[in-house]
């Protein structure tokens, strides 16, 4: 088992196994110098005469992102050689023995340096290579922490984890589905889900109380800013709460992640501010404010909860295509009403006026959550439905399982979810969420790396039942 390279500092005088790849190398007349990287740092490693020819022959050989492998003496080094940049620029390593694993190219673009200044759409397509870049691995690293402080903080709490289906039912969030076609039921198909919404209801008509998961959504929206086909959220819910209960538990997971994982980061304001929607508007013109005192401050971090929102908003009915308004819902059509406007909601007046139970949390002008107080009687959310113009029949195809449910003794519930990929895009200071998204996809849904989406084998369409027809321009 090799030894981290972090790790060789303390390890002076030994000789340790070490192993990753070459970031550079630089002749120095008979002396060879080579940085090796690993996952977890780099350092000097040194070549000379006194390696024994073999070694040293090898060691001319070697070029960036080669593999290797060593048995390496960790020498102290002088006082006036150390490297004050380098966490290990306290000692280098003599070389006794030598494996080259495996050879490289030459990588298409440089893996030192925060590669912000390479085309993207190269970065995409060579996405191994680019996570190899300290600052990816940075990223990745947080990523990893963030999502296991929030796995133990709610396990504490009394959370269960659960998953809930990939291959499901068209949900309501507002935005085009992404279908799979069934290959048993020839015409029909399957949704990929949306968010959890519908499924972390049912887990509390299921008696689980208090649920989460680190849950991938997925939205076929047209390219609209820096959004994603496919993103992570971090969804949560639970029963017999209200929406003080919900904000005060999310309020504090935040604010322990953030003093936990990123001391140096600075919350502005604790207890978070809360702010109506109206407020919000005409202060700030925006539902989701920038608060930060200082915005040149790359450590301060400006929480805040927008409140009372509208439950509907007026559109233009599609399905008619007469142009005549409708409403739809702003947030979440599950949601509660506030518990003063539930008479206007079922009795189907003042529907502009109805203010709902949702909260969203905004982070230095950005949107990171929102969530609310769902609506456990059958009769409410139908309500909800009529006043979105749904039909009876409707109604009862699309959401007859969640007003079954309903009917069973569901509890009082309300939730949340953060998109964890903004959360962290913000806290590491990054210009978009395609920096901290492992293997993102470009602005119009491509996967440059696998060449997705691709065409099928006729063989594969013919199982499907389907057929293409390409439009003849
Ligand atoms: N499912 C909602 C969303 O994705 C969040 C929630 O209300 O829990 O926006």
């Amino acid at each position: 088992m090799k030894t981290w390279i972090k790790d060789i500092v303390n390890k002076v005088d030994e000789v340790v196994p070490l192993a990753g790849w070459v970031a550079n190398r630089r002749d120095h007349g008979k002396l060879i110098f080579i940085d090796l990287r690993d996952r977890s740092g780099v350092c000097q490693v040194v070549f000379g005469p006194w390696s024994g020819e073999e070694i040293y022959a090898q060691a001319q050989k070697l070029r960036s992102e080669w593999v290797i492998q060593i048995q390496g003496l960790i020498k102290k080094r002088p006082e006036n050689m150390v490297n004050a940049d380098l966490p290990t620029g306290t000692v280098e390593v003599d070389v006794k023995e030598l494996t080259i694993i495996n050879e490289s190219q030459t990588p298409p673009f440089p893996l030192e340096g925060d590669g912000y200044e390479i085309d993207e759409e190269a970065r995409m397509k060579y996405k191994y290579l680019d996570l190899r870049r300290d600052r990816l691995q940075k990223n990745l690293a947080l990523r990893h922490r963030v999502i296991k402080f929030i796995r133990d903080y709610l396990d504490t709490e009394g959370f269960y984890e659960v998953e809930t289906p990939i291959l499901t039912k068209s949900t309501p969030e507002g935005a085009r589905d992404y279908v799979v076609p069934s290959r048993l039921y020839t015409g029909s198909f399957y949704a990929l889900p949306q968010s959890p919404q519908q499924y972390k209801q049912l887990l509390m008509a299921s008696g689980v109380e208090k649920y989460f998961q680190i849950a991938r959504c997925f939205r076929d929206e047209d390219t609209r800013g820096d959004r994603q086909p496919e993103f992570t959220q971090m969804d949560l819910e639970m029963s017999f709460v209200e929406r003080e209960d919900v904000m005060r538990l999310n309020e504090q997971l935040l604010i322990t992640l953030v003093q936990t994982l990123l001391p140096e980061k600075k919350i502005q304001q604790i207890p978070f501010p809360r702010i109506t929607y109206k407020e919000a508007m005409e202060k700030y013109g925006t539902d989701r404010p920038d608060m930060r005192e200082n915005k040149e401050d790359k450590n301060l971090l400006a929480f805040c909860w927008v409140i009372d929102f509208p439950f509907f908003e007026r559109v233009d009915d599609p399905s008619t295509g007469s142009g005549q308004e409708g409403w739809t819902f702003t947030h979440n059509p599950f949601s509660q009403p506030k518990p003063e406007h539930l008479t206007w909601l079922m009795q189907k007046e003042k529907i502009g006026e109805i203010l709902t139970t949702q909260y969203d949390v905004a982070l230095n002008g950005f949107e990171i959550g929102g969530g609310s107080i769902r609506a456990h009687n059958p009769q409410v959310l139908t309500t909800v439905f009529e006043i979105m113009g749904y039909q009876s029949e409707t109604i009862q195809k699309n959401f007859g399982h969640m007003l079954e449910a309903f009917s069973y003794g569901t509890p009082s519930h309300g939730g949340i979810a953060w998109g964890l990929d903004r959360l962290l895009a913000i806290l590491q200071n990054e210009p978009n969420i395609r920096e901290v998204i492992p293997f993102p996809k470009t602005g119009d849904a491509r996967d440059l790396m696998m060449s997705a989406p691709s065409e099928l084998d006729p063989k594969q369409l013919q199982e499907l039942h389907i057929e293409i027809h390409t439009k003849k321009v």
